[in-house]
């Protein structure tokens, strides 16, 4: 598994802008993107203006949708130009359609439908090589264009206002805690998250477990549904971030007419930077409708304290 480092995804990224048109222009375009900063429940929230990702907020992600559709991730399908760096069972590829200045999309070699648990220790893993970096999951139901290829994404890490708030807030519930590491909740601009702090994989991966076990899944759903964000501080600590969600889309983006905001909320929307692909939702949505829409999609109080009774019931050692 050599070979994967910030250097290369790096040297990557400056390839792809200098032999590959669309990379070129989106990112020299991402430059330009408008963006407006509001306060949400005390948070920091940046609501970002960029039409090239209406391809993702507006895709069709119904099962029928997907099986029609050629999957973008699978290597066939990739545009020619499209190069990337394998790691294990995986590739880093450069998101073409960027969010972010340095933006990867770290889809599996195979076609295989996204799924955490399973893969939570490759997230970590991954975190640890691409120090500097957030990694980032979206859930099936959560924000995936592509809930049938799984995939995680990577960007430069302090991009997402949530994170900074994450390392400094100091309203953290502890609901686990062990020499190795920790499982906290937090409620930061009104947003349930619960951060997994640990000093290496296994034991992050444990916390991880115990905290999916008790997160409620509903009659249909693949999984629970959740965005996850990951990345490791400069003191070597694996810092997991995981927002559980009670819906995928608000009724706003379902709306007629007026009432009509086009945001389909995934990690990148919830860790504080909210993505508008028209112009008109990007003019006009303010503080009360994204307070609102975290409200929405987020989970509720009362499913805090369930969790969080589930969890400390468990009676067994994780450590
Ligand atoms: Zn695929």
């Amino acid at each position: 598994m050599a070979g994967l480092s910030v250097e290369a995804i790096e040297a990557l990224l400056g390839n792809q802008k200098a032999e590959w048109d669309t990379v070129r222009l989106n990112y020299a375009k991402l430059g330009l993107v408008r963006e407006r900063e509001l306060c949400v429940h005390g948070s920091r929230v940046l609501v970002q203006c960029n039409p090239e990702r209406r391809r993702s907020s507006a895709a069709q992600v119904d099962k029928a949708s997907i099986a029609l559709r050629p999957c973008f991730l699978c290597t066939e399908n990739r545009p020619v130009e499209q190069r990337g760096i394998v790691w294990g069972d995986y590739i880093v590829i450069v998101n073409p359609y960027p969010i972010f200045a340095k933006h990867f999309t770290i889809p599996t070699l195979r076609h295989t439908a996204q799924r955490i648990v399973s893969r939570i220790g490759d997230m970590m893993r991954l975190a640890g090589l691409l120090e500097g970096y957030t990694v980032f999951y979206n859930g099936p139901e959560c924000g995936a264009s592509a809930p049938d290829h799984c995939h995680f994404q990577a960007a430069e890490h302090g991009a997402m206002p949530l994170e900074a708030e994450i390392e400094h807030s100091l309203r953290q519930v502890v609901a686990i805690e062990g020499p190795r590491g920790s499982l906290s909740e937090a409620c930061i601009g009104g947003r349930h998250c619960y951060v997994i702090d640990a000093t290496d994989v296994e034991a992050g991966q444990k916390l991880f477990e115990r905290l999916y076990a008790a997160l409620p899944l509903h009659e249909g759903q693949a999984e629970p549904l959740m965005n996850v964000l990951c990345w490791t501080t400069a003191q070597q600590r694996c810092i997991t971030v995981v927002i559980p969600r009670s819906k995928h889309r608000p009724a706003c983006y379902f709306a007629d007419g007026d009432g009509r905001l086009l945001i389909s909320p995934a990690s990148v929307d919830l860790g504080g930077i909210v993505v508008c692909s028209r112009v008109e939702d990007f003019e006009r949505i303010s503080a009360d409708d994204i307070a609102a829409i975290f409200t929405e999609v987020c989970i509720t109080d009362t499913d805090v304290a369930r969790i969080n009774d589930m969890i400390k019931n468990k009676k067994t050692n994780i450590f």
